[in-house]
């Protein structure tokens, strides 16, 4: 697959949307959940990371937020989020959807961004919903006890999307509504297998989109898709902005084509 038809593809569409998942990340040390030396190799995602865990065993789930809030501390964007974030000011990409919630795309400079599951800045109450920055959560914790909204009383957990928990409505709305606008979706670092975040790509494509996926690994959509490039997202697209917009990591030519 040529870094040309890569560029081509973008270079034609009026309005490409970006959807991001957790593998963006992984070259910024935040571990995606299913590669090797992912996050559910090391925890039962329903023992840790869902609202019955939350309310049944209270210090397994904060234990698991506090090491990724912990990494995330250290964490800083990569030159994927960077060169995603340079394709968005060269007005190449109009919106990110991402299923992460690390908010490094904001941090790399992108402006227009639906997190659909939520973000670890924000704490929220699992009972009035009342939302606050999460250090409230993580001071709680610090001083040894569990963390409660001052308003009502209730449990506060990061402001993410819990497993059992709906999604944040208008986001959502939003998510869907760019997906079935946009004529190129252009998916990094997702497995496309987490929904209903996975069924975007469909939404697009019946729409008449059509899909360029930058994954390590194969994904459900890769025979749907018009281009499939595979390999890291932190090397890969930098050569696409470079392609598009004449940017790219400092010292780097811009390889004539991408991996397979
Ligand atoms: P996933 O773990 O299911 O899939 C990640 C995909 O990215 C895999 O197919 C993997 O091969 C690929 N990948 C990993 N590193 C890559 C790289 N450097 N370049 C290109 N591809 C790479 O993750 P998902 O599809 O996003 O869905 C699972 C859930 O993960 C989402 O709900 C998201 O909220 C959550 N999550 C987010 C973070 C984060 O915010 N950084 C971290 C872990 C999990």
């Amino acid at each position: 697959m040529s870094l040309g038809a890569a560029a081509a593809l973008m270079a034609e569409a009026r309005r490409a949307v970006a959807l991001t998942g957790a593998g963006i990340s992984t070259e910024s040390g935040l571990p995606d959940f299913r590669s090797l030396g992912g996050l559910w190799q090391e925890a039962d995602p329903m023992a840790v990371a869902s609202r019955t865990a939350l309310e049944r065993r209270p210090e397994a789930f904060y234990a698991f937020y506090r090491a990724r809030l912990a990494k995330l501390a250290e964490a800083r964007p990569n030159p994927g989020h960077q060169a995603l974030a340079d394709l968005e000011r060269a007005g190449r990409v109009q919106t990110i959807i991402t299923q992460n919630v690390d908010g490094l795309h904001q941090a790399a400079g992108s402006r227009r961004v639906i997190e659909i599951h939520g973000n670890l800045r924000e704490s929220a109450c699992i009972l009035c919903g009342a939302v606050g920055p999460i250090s409230l959560l993580v001071e709680a914790l610090d001083a040894g006890g569990l963390p409660r909204c001052g308003r009502c009383g209730g449990l506060l957990k990061p402001n993410v999307v819990l497993f059992e928990d709906l999604m944040p409505q208008a986001a959502w709305q939003q998510a869907t509504e760019a997906a079935r606008t946009c004529d190129v979706m252009l998916v990094v670092g997702s497995s496309l297998q987490v929904t209903p975040a996975a069924s975007l790509p469909q939404e697009a494509l019946d729409c008449g989109a059509r899909l360029l996926i930058i994954n390590r690994e194969p994904t459900p959509y890769d025979r749907q898709a018009t281009v499939v490039a595979r390999g890291e997202a932190g090397r890969i697209l930098p050569q696409l902005a470079a392609a598009l917009c004449g940017t790219g990591a400092p010292g780097e030519e811009p390889a004539a084509r991408l991996p397979n």
